[in-house]
């Protein structure tokens, strides 16, 4: 949530090493917008600021984003069930979770010249990354710039901007039809608190997940799908024990007890620790590089106002270190303030030791749009020569998405070694139709193999399939690995179960 931090290093000095980092972001959205991942919304109107659009490819890749968050969530880890709550709730749900007060909004500072508006600790941070150097302890709050970055005039005092976006409910626009489109996904989960627990017959501790749409009234978007007015968020809470239990017990009666045991005797410091490393890990296993990553503990007097401890993940984009994940400790802020609000008393009694208390909660809380950025940044490459050497390419520059396969938008794609062979069509169209309803496939057969396995390069596509003059007698076809470039021939009789096998190892 909301905190003052030093943004927007211009220069990358490792992470992307080989490719002029000015340029990489104009190149990536160029590509996302020539290969169909992501579309400016509106744009034969002009565009409509800060919202975009995911193409044919972007909704697959972007499905198969919140398919492995989802399955790592509810499926890899212990005690954690889904809800999809409303977008639309009470608006006494956002006076009571503070988002209606200075808890949730931004400083604007603007120009009295050219009338830009700004996030005060942008313009801040500028001056902050210079002067930092010198002395440690400074933090971005501590100056005051008066100066706009874009032309040099005088900005105004900062003053407080909430986030929050109005909208109506009902035939009549007055106060008692006013509510909010949700800035964060979890205050339904609050919601559902006593709903799931009942519902399920869980114990704490235990999890609740939910992937939808957040819409927060951005100052400042920016960074192509960075930043925006409307997003998605990947949020998981946890509930647990408000402390360690003093007295561990398990139900051996021995000092130690099983893995499962022992974490039901954890407080929230464990669990913060827990997720911390389980997220991290969420990014590293699904190929990100270890050095573009990092963790940030926040200090106290940034921290979102329901936060004891907040760290972000934090990856190296283009422009520089920026948030793609907060870990929250929120303590009993919600479940306390929301029995305040509704009256209704949202403690949890354990029946083994008799305790009655408002459970704390950790929240991982990531964002769909930045996750996918991070997974496109981090996978183009740029290869000057091209990878083949055999073929005229070889003065390109050629594209490669090396892209997890399990978030790659296409998985296989079908070519017949040339088009103009009805016989290899016809087998190369009968080997798509049967793929078709196991993987996300595409039949391509114009131009060049070399030209069509490039193409399919820089889309990420794991494999390619080739059905040549030797597989109408032999029944079989090349497959070439995207990373290795290596082909092997296999029987098409087998497709299904090799290829099943070599997208989920
Ligand atoms: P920032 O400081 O960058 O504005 P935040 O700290 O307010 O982010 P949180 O409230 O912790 O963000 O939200 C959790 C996650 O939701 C973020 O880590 C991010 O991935 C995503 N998110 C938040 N705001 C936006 C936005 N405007 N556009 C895209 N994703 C967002």
């Amino acid at each position: 949530m909301r905190k003052v931090q030093p943004r927007y290093a211009r220069v990358c000095e490792c992470a992307h090493a080989n490719y002029d980092m000015e340029n990489l972001m104009e190149k990536i959205i160029s590509l996302a917008k020539r290969r169909g991942f992501i579309f400016q919304s509106s744009e034969i109107y002009g565009g409509f600021s800060s919202c975009y659009d995911f193409g044919p490819l972007g909704v697959e890749m972007k499905n198969n984003i919140k398919r492995a968050w989802w399955d790592e969530m509810t499926k890899n880890q212990e005690g954690i069930v889904g809800l999809d709550a409303a977008i639309l709730m009470s608006p006494r749900v956002w006076q009571a979770s503070g988002h209606l007060t200075a808890g949730f909004a931004d400083e604007l500072v603007e120009c009295k010249s050219c009338h830009k508006r700004f996030r005060a600790d942008e313009v801040r941070s500028t001056k902050y990354e210079e002067t930092k150097k010198k002395s440690s302890n400074l933090q971005t709050s501590d100056f005051r710039i008066r100066r706009c970055p874009e032309c040099g005039g005088e900005l105004t005092e900062p003053r407080k901007f909430n986030l929050m976006m109005k909208t109506f409910v009902g035939p009549v626009e007055n106060e008692a039809s006013l509510t909010y489109l949700r800035a964060e996904t979890c205050q339904g989960i609050y919601m559902n608190f006593e709903n799931v627990l009942n519902s399920m017959r869980l114990k704490i501790p235990f999890g609740i997940a939910q992937i939808g749409k957040a819409f927060r009234n951005e100052i400042n978007p920016k960074d192509f799908i960075y930043r925006v007015r409307e997003f998605e968020q990947m949020e998981m809470q946890w509930f647990c024990r408000p402390s360690a239990s003093k007295t561990p017990r398990n139900r051996r009666g021995t000092k130690r007890g099983t893995d499962a045991e022992e974490k039901n005797n954890w407080g929230p410091d464990e669990w913060f620790e827990y997720w911390k490393k389980e997220r991290l890990n969420w990014y590293l296993k699904l190929g990100i590089k270890k050095e573009n990553l990092r963790i940030v503990e926040i200090p106290e007097k940034e921290r979102a106002h329901y936060a004891k401890r907040q760290i972000d993940i934090e990856y190296k984009f283009p422009f520089g270190w920026h948030e793609i994940e907060g870990i929250h400790n929120r303590g009993d802020f919600d479940l306390k303030n929301h029995s305040k609000f509704s009256g209704q008393d949202l403690s949890y009694f354990d029946e083994e030791t008799g305790e009655k208390y408002i459970p704390y909660i950790i929240e991982t809380s990531g964002g769909v749009d930045r996750s996918f950025l991070v997974f496109l940044v981090d996978a183009y490459q740029e290869i000057k020569g091209g990878r083949t050497k055999t073929t005229k390419a070889t003065k390109e520059i050629e594209i490669l998405l090396k892209i997890d396969k399990k978030l790659a938008p296409i998985k296989i794609a079908v070519l017949p070694l040339v088009r103009n062979k009805p016989e290899l069509v016809k087998k190369a169209t009968e080997v798509y139709q049967m793929l078709k309803p196991y993987f996300a496939c595409q039949y391509d057969e114009l131009g060049s193999i070399g030209r069509r396995y490039r193409r399919l390069d820089e889309i990420g596509v794991p494999f390619a399939l080739t059905i040549d003059f030797e597989s109408l007698k032999q029944d079989d076809l090349t497959i070439r690995d995207r990373d290795t470039m290596i082909q092997e021939r296999v029987k098409i009789k087998d497709l299904v179960k090799v290829l099943k096998e070599r997208l989920e190892n």
